[in-house]
């Protein structure tokens, strides 16, 4: 049973197939001034096959997530809770709780990441193809047959495997660096690829095409996506469904078409009236009043009255928690059925 106090949410919506069942997951920091508390208690379920868009100002929690994901949160950090991976044959495996061998491993074939700028993480003496057999090298995988899928991979990326394998990374354009990338990251044929921002150092066009080619690639190699970016329109055009973390936790989580033509957050709206539309007059750009909470002090009752539109004196004194809109769609807000007094000002399309 999830914290939430036994209401039904999507994160226990016993129809769907897990591929990672997270509980209670919280990353904390002792600091001077106090325990920062980067993530607090987060449930969620990832859905085999799906891609699902996690979502957030710049320190919400996000990047913490990801890194959680593959308990790789970086020392002092310390993580807390459950994360359970269903691989699709064997027995669940308890990812906080592997040992350091086996951890090696689960990283690479069974849940990959590319990190938030990994782009300058290419080594600049190595061309790609020794980028690729390093980590093949590293996991005991034939160099012969990885190359080809390689290859494979770098093809379904609009890539010329041949030129790019003898590449060195500054041959590269960034967004063929990007590809090649998460080629890198898929070779062990992974189940899971969580990517952190994969492509905000990226032009709008390219970003725009990584985004398509992700979801051919979803598809095409039967994967597990978690996207991770600030971005809520670009996530629109990939994900199935989008979670919204706000404060170090989930505010709102539901099918791509239910965040966008139903939000139930004053948050999603308020992001969602954020996103710069270029058809939009300039006067119905919204930016969001106020800043993020500091996770040493996280204000009580919802994190999020200070800057809510909605809030009232319950909101102050008490933590909402997540319920369910429809089916699978669950918003963590008081107020949510008057959550219309928000107009959305700003459409943004799939
Ligand atoms: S609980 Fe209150 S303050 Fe928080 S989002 Fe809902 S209405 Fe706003």
């Amino acid at each position: 049973m999830s914290k939430q106090d036994g209401i039904a949410t999507a994160a226990e919506d016993s129809d769907v197939d897990p591929i990672l069942r997270i509980r209670d997951l919280t990353v904390r920091f002792e600091m001077d001034r106090g325990t920062s508390r980067v993530l607090n208690g987060v449930d969620l379920d990832i859905r085999r096959n799906e891609i699902i868009g996690i979502v957030g100002e710049s320190g919400s929690g996000k990047s913490m997530l990801a890194s959680a994901l593959l308990d790789a949160v970086v020392a002092p950090g310390i993580t807390d809770g459950e994360i359970t991976y269903h691989p699709p044959t064997d027995e669940p495996i308890d990812v906080l709780d592997l040992s350091e061998e086996a951890r090696r491993q689960f990283r690479w074939e069974e849940i990959s990441m590319v990190f938030q700028g990994a782009l300058s993480s290419f080594n600049p003496t190595m061309d790609i193809r020794g980028h690729f057999e390093e980590t093949l090298e590293a996991h005991g995988y034939p160099i012969g047959p990885g190359i080809d899928r390689a290859a494979e991979l770098l093809n379904d990326l609009y890539l010329d495997p041949d030129r790019v394998l003898e590449s060195y990374p500054h041959e590269l354009s960034g967004g063929m660096k990007q590809r090649a990338l998460i080629a890198l990251a898929l070779v062990l044929e992974p189940e899971v690829l969580v990517m952190d921002e994969p492509t905000a150092a990226l032009d709008l066009l390219m970003q725009r095409s990584i985004v398509s080619l992700l979801a051919d690639i979803r598809d095409k190699h039967d994967l597990t996506m978690v996207f991770i970016t600030h971005d809520l329109p670009l996530v629109t055009k990939l994900a199935d469904r989008i979670g919204v973390l706000y404060a170090f936790e989930f505010v709102e989580v539901g099918e791509t078409e239910a965040i966008l033509r139903d939000p139930a957050h004053p948050y999603t709206r308020a992001l969602l009236n954020a996103t710069p539309n270029l058809d939009a007059p300039l006067e119905e750009m919204r930016p969001i009043d106020g800043s993020a909470p500091d996770p040493v002090n996280v204000p009580s009752g919802c994190a999020y009255h200070s800057r809510c539109p909605l809030a009232t004196d319950d909101c102050e004194r008490e933590q909402p928690r997540m319920e369910s809109v429809t089916g699978s769609h669950d918003v963590a807000c008081h107020h949510w059925t008057e959550v219309d007094e928000i107009p959305l000002t700003n459409e943004v399309d799939r």
